[in-house]
């Protein structure tokens, strides 16, 4: 397996970031702030945790996208041309920043865009790097909404879809290891990270 170790100070503290492969999400264990490295170099995004479910503990962080949006879904048309109401209400979603399958991705990004919870500070552990870019997750969040519009069963022929991003953060997600993959401290879902 290639590893490229990125070696990066962070833009707050000046601590040494780690990273391993392509990751261009780090959060800092030292201060707890995190950055997105693009073509001009790390720039920092808001930053928190969110919080472990009631009997559920937090033994490994994995990153993710917390993004505040206006959604607006209109032009609906169903079988034979008849039209539908559409819809816009502020939204917010969880977009696992990690590389997973996508149909985990999905799974766990609708079941934890339904019960986020609370935020809190960043904890001062290792928190693994990521790789899904903003823009990528809005994309997933377009698809999220479309396949709920598709699922309302009542022959929908085309669908206009507007995800305005109000405000983004990237969270720390607590999981706990299993047999067979990383099960969500929120959510229970279970996925299965790659590389
Ligand atoms: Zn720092």
């Amino acid at each position: 397996m290639m590893l490229r170790l990125v070696s990066l100070d962070c833009p707050s503290c000046g601590s040494a970031l780690r990273g391993e492969g392509l990751d261009t999400i780090f959060f800092c264990d030292h201060c707890g702030d995190a950055a997105t490295l693009g073509e001009d170099g790390l720039e920092m995004v808001e930053s928190a945790a969110l919080v472990p479910a009631a009997g559920r503990a937090a033994r490994t962080w994995r990153p993710a996208w917390l993004i505040e949006t206006e959604v607006t879904v209109s032009e609906r048309i169903r079988h034979r041309g008849r039209r539908s109401d559409g819809w816009q209400e502020p939204r917010t979603f969880v977009i696992p920043a990690f590389e997973i399958p996508l149909g985990d991705l999905t799974r766990i990004a609708r079941a934890l865009s339904e019960v986020i919870g609370e935020t809190r500070e960043v904890p001062r552990e290792p928190i693994h790097g990521g790789t899904l870019s903003i823009d990528d997750a809005v994309t997933l969040i377009r698809h999220l909404v479309i396949g709920d519009e598709v699922r309302k069963s009542d022959m929908l022929a085309s669908v206009m879809v507007d995800i305005e991003v109000i405000g983004s953060r990237l969270v720390a997600l607590p999981f706990e290891p299993t047999s067979v993959g990383l099960r969500c401290s929120i959510t229970g879902v279970t996925v299965r990270p790659q590389g």
